[in-house]
């Protein structure tokens, strides 16, 4: 069990308190089954009147449920002679299901139910029931249970660590109050706003995770000011070289933050700084500038991303642009073999090599740097916490730290950006290279794929390259080829004398490696891929996308995409297929998408809708997570968060450490790393 629950992020019986539930079951009360209606669950209570075995398409046990006000079937395909035996006629259930329109009228298909007596009052529950969030192999009344128990016996030693006197001026209630409220919700509580995150209880909480996190971040700023760095010499002849070769002039948004973290670098104090730049504005540079300032002084850098595509990636440019100038890189991602790895880090804890560019793995025990001067988290998710973090303990030993530098393509507002880039100085490059032309986005439905096949095939025969793009069915490894394969094979046959490749996450970095390679080449006309490509990649001759299913996409995810396309001379397109008939809200989104090319127009679209109340069924890039609070719902809690922090750093250091440690706490940070 507690391997299983391992995967809900759960290690302790506290940690029970904070898996809250994504919805409720009303099970205290009972309905009529008149007023039973399609698509709704609800409870009823009535007499078996006719029981029997129906042979259909498949064997079936059919009864006739009847209370005073009328009759619904209830409908079983799986059963066992016990079960039948205890579903006869003239026998008295309590049952809960989810109601729908059956072949003769509504019915409940394998509804939950037990006996009652005939004369025995029906048991209704007090409180609502939650929903949690689900892993396999735990039950619903298993988790129901195990949080019962924490409710019992995790409480007492579960201190509020936020001051009484802003919990009142928010009117907001205490901590045990809250997890009570959202575990147990009292019958008749409103369940909307529970549901929707306006409940004083889930906004409390969501409170404080925001809270914690601020503070962490904070911490880790002091933490990083009180230490050492080495002061690195920007100016060289590398860096001379590294410019005098690359094949462009910089942009002035470049300049500029290239400007801003040489000043960092040159003094003896961590730099902790955030690159922020729309996808394709060029932040590889800069971090190659970065870089080439630590190799230049004699230490080593380590750049690290998100994905292994993109890592792979990474290790092509900058040894294309730094083994020129005899610098010496080394790379590791997740899947390689051990003796590789081995190598890896031998070279790493050697010094013979000075730049180390991976995954996470990059930051794992394992792996010791000889000098690290600089680590760079690109593309960074959930604020690459975990791993600057990481890197403060790797500084240990030496009691210098490294330098840092995160990137990101993901524009917040600036009220969020106060709390949650804390403890960040923030570069910002708002201009694009030259001569990119926006790309002209077309909305395209799934029945004219035919069309859009004859017009890849046109423009590949014209030498043009490229995208087409399956979103994951499912995260699941064996889902991931499944998603891409029949497509691949499709456009295979569909495209004669056109050739034609498949990535996904999950074939061997050797090969994906190949297949970028061939497609940088210009040997692939068209790569058939999984939304693996969405982050950094960059191939600047490839101007066609096609995303199919792009209505299951959200809208930073969609704009990351597209973000592949419009990198080089040519005019290019992006083709978002999609199935109809379309949401509301996917419509808007697509319209945006053709309307816009501006990222951080996207992005103030992409909260509008979401806070308009779009349900997540996708993954966003980029996306900040957190156990309760929601970037977009609770953005109006940043600044109390922000203040309350202030005055706790003041009077109430105690409860700082102990808050971090809730939220931001041990296990929580290793297993993320
Ligand atoms: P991102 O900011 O999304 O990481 P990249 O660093 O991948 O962007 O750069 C996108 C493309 O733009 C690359 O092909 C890169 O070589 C090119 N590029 C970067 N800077 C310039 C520049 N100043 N002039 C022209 N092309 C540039
Ligand atoms: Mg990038």
């Amino acid at each position: 069990m507690a391997e299983k629950l391992k995967r809900l992020g759960l290690r302790t019986v506290r940690d029970l308190l904070f898996l809250l539930p994504i919805r409720y079951e009303d099970r205290t009360r009972i309905q009529p089954i008149s007023g039973a209606q399609p698509g709704r669950k609800v409870q009823i209570d009535g007499m078996i009147n006719r029981a029997r075995i129906i042979m259909g398409r498949r064997r079936s046990l059919i009864c006739a449920l009847r209370d005073t006000s009328a009759e619904i079937t209830l409908r079983f395909f799986h059963f066992t002679r016990q079960q039948q035996a205890g579903l006869r006629s003239g026998t008295r259930l309590l049952c809960y299901g989810e109601v729908r329109q059956g072949p003769r009228g509504l019915e409940m298909v394998h509804p939950e139910y037990r006996r009652l007596g005939e004369s025995e009052a029906a048991p209704v529950e007090d409180r609502l029931t939650p929903v949690y969030p689900a892993t396999e192999g735990v039950t619903q009344p298993r988790l129901r249970k195990l949080a019962g128990y924490a409710l019992k016996n995790a409480m007492d030693d579960l201190p509020e660590l936020i001051p009484q006197r802003h919990l009142s001026r928010l009117r907001l209630p205490g901590l045990l109050e809250a997890l009570r409220a959202v575990h147990r919700p009292p019958r008749g509580m409103a369940l909307e706003t529970l549901l929707s995150g306006q409940h004083p209880a889930r906004r409390r909480l969501a409170l404080e995770e925001i809270l914690a996190w601020h503070l962490g971040l904070r911490r880790l700023r002091e933490t990083g000011q009180q230490r050492n760095a080495v002061a690195l010499r920007p100016e060289g002849g590398l860096r001379r070289k590294f410019l005098a070769r690359l094949p462009f002039d910089l942009t002035e948004g470049q300049a500029k933050a290239i400007a801003e973290i040489d000043a960092d670098l040159a003094r003896a104090a961590p730099m902790m700084r955030l690159l922020q730049g729309d996808v394709g504005c060029g932040k590889t540079v800069v971090i190659a500038a970065a870089v080439l300032a630590a190799v230049q002084s004699g230490r080593q850098a380590a750049v690290m991303a998100p994905t292994e595509l993109l890592a792979e990636q990474h290790m092509r440019t900058l040894s294309d642009w730094l083994e020129p100038l005899g610098v010496r890189l080394a790379w590791l991602v997740g899947g390689m073999p051990r003796a590789e790895r081995r190598a890896f880090e031998a070279q790493l804890a050697g010094g013979d090599a000075q730049v180390g560019i991976g995954t996470h793995a990059l930051f794992q025990e394992a792996v010791e740097y000889r000098a690290l001067g600089l680590a760079v988290v690109d593309e960074q998710h959930r604020f690459g916490v975990h791993q600057r973090l990481r890197l403060v303990e790797k500084g240990q030993a030496d009691a210098a730290i490294p330098h840092q530098l995160v990137t990101t393509a993901t524009p917040i507002p600036r009220s969020l950006a106060m709390t949650f880039y804390a403890g960040l100085d923030i570069s910002a490059i708002r201009d694009m290279p030259p001569g990119r032309r926006p790309v002209n986005t077309a909305l395209v439905s799934q029945e004219r794929r035919a069309k859009v096949i004859e017009r890849v095939a046109a423009a590949c025969r014209a030498g043009r390259q490229a995208y087409w793009v399956c979103p994951l069915i499912d995260e699941s490894e064996h889902i991931e080829s499944s998603a891409v394969e029949p497509t691949y094979r499709e456009l295979r046959d569909a495209l004669a004398g056109i050739r034609v490749g498949l990535l996904h996450g999950r074939a061997d970095p050797r090969q994906r490696d190949q297949v970028m390679a061939d497609f940088a080449s210009g040997k692939l006309s068209v790569l058939v891929a999984t939304t693996v490509i969405e982050v950094g990649v960059d191939i600047p001759r490839a101007s066609l996308m096609i995303v199919e299913n792009a209505e299951r996409m959200g809208l930073a995810q969609l704009h990351q995409l597209r973000g592949r396309v419009g990198r080089g001379e040519e005019e290019s397109h992006c083709v978002l297929m999609y199935r109809s008939p379309l949401g509301q809200i996917a419509k808007e989104r697509l319209n945006t998408m053709r309307n816009s090319n501006d990222g951080f127009e996207i992005a103030r679209k992409d909260l509008a809708l979401r806070g308009a109340g779009e349900i997540l069924g996708v993954r966003q890039t980029g996306a900040l997570q957190f156990r309760v609070a929601d970037l977009v719902r609770d953005g109006a809690l940043a600044e109390p968060a922000q203040r309350i922090a202030d005055d706790m750093l003041r009077s109430n250091p105690n409860e700082v450490e102990q808050l971090i440690s809730r939220w931001v706490g041990e296990g929580d940070r290793y297993a993320q790393v």
